[in-house]
């Protein structure tokens, strides 16, 4: 995730956000990457979860035109065994 973000930073959530790669509310207490940047002719700010960042290098569309929700819609097989090996690797730590 570099490139294209005007500036990125991880947070700890204190409210839920929508993560833009798979379109699920993250609760509150969530480690979230959140990415502000400049588009065609907007500011915007996307927040991404870990299971997403750590998906994305498989992403095989467009990086710039990432559709919300885009990874579990579109390659949502490659997506669920991405998001198991960072949610259950999480779980067994705790
Ligand atoms: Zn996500």
């Amino acid at each position: 995730m570099s490139g294209h973000f005007f500036d990125s930073k991880t947070v700890t959530t204190r409210k839920p956000h929508r993560c833009h790669g798979c379109g699920r509310t993250m609760p509150p207490g969530t480690t979230m990457l959140v990415c502000e940047g400049i588009g065609d002719c907007e500011h915007y700010r996307a927040y991404w979860c870990e299971t997403c960042l750590e998906f994305e290098p498989q992403w095989t569309g467009d990086n710039n035109e990432i559709p919300e929700g885009g990874f579990r819609d579109e390659m949502p097989e490659e997506w669920e065994a991405c998001r198991k090996v960072v949610e259950d690797a999480k779980e067994t730590d705790q």
